[in-house]
């Protein structure tokens, strides 16, 4: 089958500083791809390059092909044109990323227009009604100023605002940040929702730290360390047989009653960026590490059954935890 978007040994620097390293995966029409993994693993710079959005001096290399066109190698007006259209951002934070000082509705019409696609004066109406009723929003949130709207109601725009184009992806940074839990469940059904809903399927590439919501929502897992994907599989392959010791290691770390209130965190802290351990940067914390860890990074192995791992020891990640 062939990918909606096919990401390619993308790397992310700030100077000495490597964000994101080598970091390749393909993305069909209706998955759902979860990236996980600690603060700075550069999930969400990830998707800000995708989004063409690193600003100098940060560089960004290798491809990105969405519709045949590489994302990386497009002029910034023909990026401009890409975004929202084909592919778009639902941002982390709603809160800020909606303009104060106008209504929802007037941001959704400056968003088609300046995709020349306003809709005729007289279908206005009924294509706001559409709009906002995909996200499970009322006409009479258009009129309204986002300070007026609660958390979950923001993101629901937020949602229409990168769905309104009907783009084939949609990136998904945090969208359920600072969200409680019951509005967190709601705003993932309203992304899954309007992915049914758009032309083939769809894909949606989520950003979160949150096994257990991402367990729910996605269809693939992508597990980021150190600005690499260190192991991505079906989501049902990856909890019942996790080959990272660091995605084995995070799924310990989810709350069930059997472990009585306690929490289990994993040792240590996440590498520098600018000054990595040499070999495999989880060496440090790593419960089953080798003599080779510290000297030899592995390299990204495909399995027989499809499965990723950039491990020199998968067969002992079960002891990892
Ligand atoms: Fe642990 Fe070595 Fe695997 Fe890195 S390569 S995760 S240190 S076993």
């Amino acid at each position: 089958m062939t990918a909606l978007l096919d990401v390619a040994g993308l790397e992310v620097a700030f100077g000495r500083a490597k964000a994101v390293h080598g970091v390749s995966f393909a993305l069909h029409a209706g998955e759902r791809l979860g990236l996980v993994g600690e603060s700075g693993s550069g999930k969400s710079t990830t998707v800000l390059a995708l989004m063409g959005l690193i600003r100098p001096p940060g560089r960004v290399a290798g491809a990105a092909s969405l519709d045949g066109v590489d994302l990386l190698a497009l002029a910034p007006a023909a990026m401009r044109r890409m975004r929202a259209a084909r592919i778009a951002l639902v941002p982390q934070g709603a809160m800020n990323a909606l303009n104060p000082v106008l209504t929802c509705g007037a941001q959704l019409l400056d968003l088609m227009e300046a995709h020349g696609a306003l809709p005729p004066r007289t279908a206005r109406h009924g294509w706001m009604e559409g709009v906002l009723g995909r996200v499970g929003l009322v006409p009479s949130v258009a009129r309204m100023f986002p300070h007026q709207l609660s958390g979950g109601m923001k993101q629901r725009v937020c949602i229409a605002m990168a769905t309104a184009l009907r783009p084939a992806v949609i990136l998904a940074d945090e969208p359920t940040s600072a969200l409680d839990v019951v509005v967190q469940r709601q705003v993932l059904r309203t992304l899954r929702d309007a992915q049914a809903d758009l032309p083939g399927g769809g894909g949606i590439v989520l950003v979160g730290h949150d096994m257990g919501l991402m367990a729910q929502f996605a269809t693939t897992i992508g597990v980021m360390y150190a600005g690499r994907l260190v192991e991505i599989g079906p989501v049902r392959d990856l909890f019942a047989d996790p080959r990272h010791p660091y995605t084995r290691l995070l799924i310990a770390s989810l709350p069930s009653f059997a472990s009585r209130h306690r929490f289990r965190g994993i040792p240590g802290l996440a590498p520098s960026l600018r000054d990595p351990p040499p070999g495999c940067p989880f060496h440090p914390r790593c419960p089953v590490a080798g003599p080779v860890c510290a000297v030899d990074e592995p390299a990204d192995t495909v399995a027989t059954d499809g499965r990723r791992v950039r491990c020199h020891y998968p067969e002992r990640a079960a002891d990892a935890a």
